[in-house]
């Protein structure tokens, strides 16, 4: 194996496309760092540029500028090479409906020149539980299924770096998380995984760094743990027996009091649920049910920008 640190190093990219006579501006001066052997997650929102940056390591999306490298290699100077060090997992649930799971994963090392003594279709399919599929009809299998062969389909040329756009976008919970495990598995086989994701809680989950995009720009690159003690707003709602007037002391939690339902929002650093609890028996005020939620993408984004 190659001697290198960083996976992906990725500077001043930008990626102008023309959207019928407008211009669009995918990718602007970004850039990113992804460490070998770590769980990269790029995170924004739906038209971040995520795709785009995907679609360019892959060499399905040209570039206008930039310089990007693969395990070390600048794609301009070895496409084919830098090619082979990924696998991409596309977004799309894109599946030849009549070929089986065995028969597409070795038509996909077909592709890649794998010869066959060197496949692995049987200890993919074993790994990503799909043994009892492997002579099924694609459009027979199920979402989940579906990913799973995916996933499979990246790995069938031993890529150094699994990328995986969207893994668990509009897939349910149940399957999220089977997901989620066999990316860990990967990452510890090993591999550097870089994964896009709008979901924060994704983001959380798996990620040892983060890269947060938006509108084309990287706002913020760290590690996790930096990334959440920015991303710490967490909100909590109180369902009241009874209509209450908001106490002062409640202030500093921009409370929001809406048919019964008092909305609070606290920094999870700082404070804890307790401390808000105690204010409201102070108060007298009682509760029927009680829900807490993470702060979502746009919170953090607001946060992040205005810490500028
Ligand atoms: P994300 O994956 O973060 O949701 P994308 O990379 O798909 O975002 O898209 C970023 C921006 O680029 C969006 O405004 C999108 O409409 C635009 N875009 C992406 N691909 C194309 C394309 N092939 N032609 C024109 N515009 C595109
Ligand atoms: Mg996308």
């Amino acid at each position: 194996m190659s001697d290198y640190k960083y996976s992906i190093q990725a500077k001043n990219v930008n990626k102008t496309f023309l959207k019928r006579t407008q211009e669009v501006k995918a990718l602007i001066d970004f850039s990113i760092t992804i460490k070998r052997g770590t769980i990269h997650g790029l995170l924004g929102p739906n038209g971040a540029g995520k795709s785009t940056f995907i679609n360019v390591l892959g060499g399905l999306v040209k570039k206008n500028s930039g310089n990007v490298s693969i395990c070390g290699i600048n794609i301009d100077k070895n496409i084919k090479l830098s090619k082979f060090k990924i696998g991409i997992v596309p977004q799309e649930l894109n599946i030849d409906p009549f070929f089986s799971p065995a028969e597409l994963l070795e038509l996909q090392a077909g592709l890649y020149g794998v010869p066959k003594r060197k496949r692995k279709t049987e200890e993919i399919l074993e790994n990503l539980k799909l043994t009892e599929q492997r002579n099924a009809y694609a459009r027979t299998l199920s979402g989940g299924m579906r990913r799973r062969l995916l996933i499979g389909k990246a790995l069938v040329h031993n890529p150094e770096i699994i990328i995986l756009d969207e893994p668990t976008a509009g897939v349910d919970i149940d399957i999220r998380t089977s997901v989620w495990d066999y990316i860990k598995r990967i990452s510890k086989q090993g591999k550097t995984v870089c994964l896009t994701t709008h979901y924060l809680e994704e983001a959380e989950n798996l990620c040892d760094n983060i890269t947060i995009i938006n509108h084309g720009r990287k706002i913020i690159e760290g590690s996790k743990n930096e990334l959440l003690s920015i991303i710490s707003t967490k909100t909590v709602s109180f369902v009241l027996d009874k209509n209450i007037i908001i106490p002062n002391q409640l202030n500093e939690y921009k409370p929001i009091l809406t048919n019964n339902i008092l909305k609070l929002s606290y920094d999870k650093n700082k404070t804890n649920i307790k401390k808000i609890i105690d204010i409201l028996t102070d108060n007298k005020i009682n509760f029927k049910e009680i829900n807490t939620s993470e702060g979502d993408l746009e919170d953090v984004f607001i946060k992040v920008i205005k810490n500028k």
